[in-house]
């Protein structure tokens, strides 16, 4: 297959059409949106959404965020809002916050990964809003990577991972949070958030009153254990380089990566450090700022295996605000090995 990559600056351009056409006709189609860009396919068109799992290589029961324009679009996607759902969605909607509750009969399995409920989210971007509009369905999208690779926070990630796999990329240029949506459950007692994201687990808490986090997203699972959020369950994000978090000061960090073998070693380090290094480094963004951590995250993380290293020493992000986030990813990136100096 021949894949088509269109610039797509404002919500008029013809790009629009074309994605909305063969989303239409049942095809699938990368678009951009301002966490990470996704894959997308009418949610309700089961073997549309089959083509996702096979582009991606997606294990099947991996269920799969579904995309709204309107709010008016939601009441069929899911059994009912109840008031806490509703309260999220005019705090945070549109926005990178996912909702999970209980699915309707309208939903297939093969988009909710086989379980009874679904993720449903309503995006900032201009332009993935005009696409589900245009399309006049439901999108279901997970990130348009491979399976495992890091997640694509530009067109050109897309490129590199689906290229010759799917028809169409939209490419509207890099997104601006850069890890994907917070995904919070409602269909149990308390509120759960089973991945952090741009919405911070503070900012849900301020609106809720009592939010858990699953835990989960601190730690691995154990064997054998049922995941909450399926998607937890793989080897994530990851560089083929071996990722190794390494929690201790810039000092002794440097001391550290200064001791190891140039020629197989890549640094992970924030803004302005790379430069007091004689290793190869990537810099991830500033310090004490998770935003700016979770916009060059994937992208840094995708550089790790550009530089043929094979080993990446990063350095540990702090745990608050949507730096949850940016440690989440990176610590499935490394599948949990940390280092404490
Ligand atoms: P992606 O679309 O690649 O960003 O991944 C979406 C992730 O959201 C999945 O891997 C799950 O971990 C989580 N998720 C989506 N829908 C549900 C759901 N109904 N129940 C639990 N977790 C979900
Ligand atoms: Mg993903």
């Amino acid at each position: 297959m021949k894949t088509e990559v269109i610039k797509v600056e404002h919500e008029s351009d013809e790009g629009i059409l074309k994605a909305a056409e063969l989303l239409k006709k049942g095809g699938v189609v990368a678009i951009p949106t301002e966490t990470v860009y996704g894959l997308a396919a009418n949610a309700f068109d089961e073997k549309a959404v089959a083509k996702i799992f096979e582009a991606k290589g997606r294990p099947s029961d991996n269920p799969l965020i579904v995309h709204i324009s309107e709010l008016s679009q939601w009441d069929a996607l899911v059994e009912s809002v109840p008031e806490n759902a509703m309260k999220l969605a005019k705090a945070f909607w549109p926005g990178p916050l996912t909702i999970i509750l209980k699915k309707s009969n309208l939903i297939p399995l093969r988009t909710s990964g086989g379980l009874d409920t679904v993720g449903v989210r309503m995006p900032l971007h201009p332009i993935a809003r005009a696409i589900i509009s245009a399309a006049g369905v439901p999108l279901a999208a997970p990130s348009a990577n491979i399976s495992g690779k890091p997640s694509p926070t530009s067109a050109k990630h897309c490129e590199k991972d689906l290229d010759g796999r799917v028809p169409l990329i939209i490419d509207s240029g890099d997104c601006s949070v850069g890890v994907e949506s917070t995904v919070i459950t409602l269909a149990g007692e308390v509120p759960r958030v089973l991945r952090p994201g741009g919405i911070s687990v503070e900012m849900l808490t301020e609106v809720l009153g009592e939010v858990e986090v699953d835990s989960a997203v601190f730690e691995k699972l154990a064997d054998g254990a049922v995941a909450a959020s399926p998607g937890m369950k793989y080897k994530h994000y990851s560089p083929s380089a071996k990722v190794t978090i390494v929690k201790g000061s810039f000092e002794k960090f440097r001391d550290f990566v200064e001791g190891m073998e140039k020629e197989s070693t890549v640094a992970l380090v924030f803004d302005g450090e790379g430069r007091e290094l004689s290793v190869p480094f990537i810099e991830y963004g500033k310090a004490h700022d998770g935003l700016s951590q979770a916009h060059g995250i994937f992208d840094a993380l995708r550089k790790v295996d550009e530089t043929g290293a094979k080993n990446c020493f990063a350095r540990f992000p702090e745990k608050d605000g949507v730096g949850l986030a940016v440690f989440n990813r990176l610590v499935r990136a490394a599948a949990f090995s940390i280092i404490e100096l």
